[in-house]
């Protein structure tokens, strides 16, 4: 077994689907977008407009439920012919309200996890998404007293990756980062040589779909509380 006691002083760890739920509630979104536009085309159709609508306001807007609130509108106004009613614009922003508003699930293991880990390494969150929405969570969850420092990235690709690096004095090769996204959080910190520990969860975006790199550098476990055995 990879024995990484020792080799690093310092631990990123992913927030969304790592440390708390939230797939799910934009999966739930998404399905209640679904039941509002499904008499304009059928449910796929309205999915694939969605789905196509976000990925063109990510580049522009980032990540969070703002943008998925650009989204939506855009896709409606496709879907509607080019104007809006309004029974359909507030039901879009009902959605986008409780997507943004809603009680943080802390996912099962974390605190014990955190708590073992506490003392033993400096640990810093790095998740990307808006600053307001990223930061509001981060300070409801209640897991602020394990971490030396919380950064809400632009986007988690290499570069990303070796900016918050060089901001904590550290080399890529000591860096190890543990998440839930083989896209966001395994690949870009491996091909920049720092390690990795996927905790996978069992809803995936599509945008963050990938397939798992192969590199020794990359341990797969089960679940967060499982990394204690490497660490
Ligand atoms: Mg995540």
């Amino acid at each position: 077994m990879t024995d990484l006691k020792g080799k690093f002083t310092t631990i990123f760890i992913d927030a969304d689907d790592t440390l708390w739920q939230n797939e799910q509630y934009f999966r739930n979104a998404e399905a209640k977008f679904i039941d509002l536009l499904k008499d304009y085309t059928g449910p796929e159709g309205v999915q694939q407009m969605l789905w196509q609508k976000q990925e063109e306001n990510i580049p522009l807007f980032g990540y969070g439920s703002k943008t998925y609130l650009i989204g939506m509108t855009d896709a409606a106004m496709d879907l509607c012919g080019g104007s809006l009613p309004d029974n359909i614009y507030y039901g879009i922003k009902r959605i986008i309200t409780d997507l943004a508003f809603h009680e943080l699930e802390i996912i099962d293991g974390v605190v014990e996890t955190l708590e073992a880990l506490q003392g033993r390494y400096q640990l810093i969150v790095a998740t990307k998404g808006d600053l307001t929405e990223q930061m509001g969570k981060f300070r409801a969850s209640g897991l602020a007293k394990y971490f030396h420092h919380c950064e809400v990235m632009e986007n988690k690709d290499e570069k990303n990756y070796l900016e918050l690096a060089a901001k904590h004095n550290l080399d890529p090769a000591e860096i190890l980062m543990i998440g839930n996204s083989v896209k966001s959080d395994i690949a870009p910190v491996v091909n920049i040589g720092g390690w990795a520990i996927h905790t996978p969860h069992d809803v995936v975006w599509v945008h963050e779909m990938m397939d798992m790199p192969q590199s020794e550098r990359i341990i797969e476990v089960k679940n967060i509380t499982e990394i204690l055995k490497y660490l």
